[in-house]
């Protein structure tokens, strides 16, 4: 029951960080109604309705019939389902569940700007940083004074690889944005996980760029980070003490 509810609420929740993710980049308020993209008209109260909305209004405007992305429900469907499913992992420990869900709503607004505008608003990081710093430093997955490092050795690292890619190939492959994000992540994730994050953004960034995206020049590489972070974060550990005790 209780995950029901979770996936409910988060579901609601996420649909309003799709807004802020959507509206932050272009300097508009927050507080507006939802309106269609291509006519202006207002969404109907029942197309607000989290996942459900975009089936009830048949996928399009109700007045111009504009269709809908159907990317924003399946937003809403796949982060209720991180959320409850995270509850599910991290029940006994509250605190740090609340530290994931802020994490997350990070990575869910910057994933949306990223997609829709191919930037990681400033603003957004700097709401997010003493949030994610003070609670790390607070409640620490390991030490407090690792969240620091991962976040300046995640930074640094992103650096140097986005200026050997531009030396490399010759052309901009990470945004100033994607390096910055990399600090926050680097907080939340702390040093001994933040570089196998990079490696599983990388390895499912490049296996959708090889199988799925072929035609586009533009991969927006926010989404993998938030993939490759997930994966750190809940798998990291196990591989990590797998990986110490074959040494040991
Ligand atoms: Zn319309």
């Amino acid at each position: 029951m209780i995950y029901i509810v979770i996936f409910l609420f988060a579901t609601t929740l996420t649909s309003f960080f799709t807004l802020i993710g959507m509206r932050i980049p272009h300097g508009e308020s927050i507080n507006g109604r939802s309106y269609c993209d291509r006519c202006e008209m207002p969404v109907p109260w029942y197309g607000l309705i989290p996942v459900f909305g975009y089936f009830i209004l048949k996928g399009k405007c109700r007045h111009c019939k504009q269709k809908i992305n159907p990317l924003y429900p399946a937003i809403e469907f796949f982060a209720g389902l991180l959320f409850a499913l995270s509850y599910l992992y991290l029940q006994d420990n509250v605190i740090e569940y609340v530290i994931v869900s802020v994490f997350y709503a990070l990575m869910i607004i910057v994933s949306v700007s990223d997609l829709h505008y191919r930037i990681v608003p400033d603003k957004i990081l700097l709401v997010f940083l003493p949030a994610l710093l003070i609670s790390r430093i607070f409640f620490p997955l390991t030490l407090w004074y690792y969240s620091v490092l991962g976040g300046v050795f995640g930074f640094l690292f992103m650096w140097f690889m986005a200026w050997y890619g531009k030396k490399r190939f010759k052309q901009e492959a990470l945004g100033g944005g994607d390096i910055k994000l990399y600090f926050l992540i680097g907080v939340f994730l702390e040093i001994h996980l933040v570089f196998l994050s990079l490696f599983f953004a990388s390895l499912v960034g490049l296996i959708f760029g090889k199988f799925i995206m072929k035609k586009t020049n533009y991969i927006p590489f926010v989404p993998f980070i938030f993939a490759g972070s997930l994966m750190a974060y809940f798998i990291g550990p196990y591989l990590l003490n797998w990986y110490l005790g074959l040494l040991t």
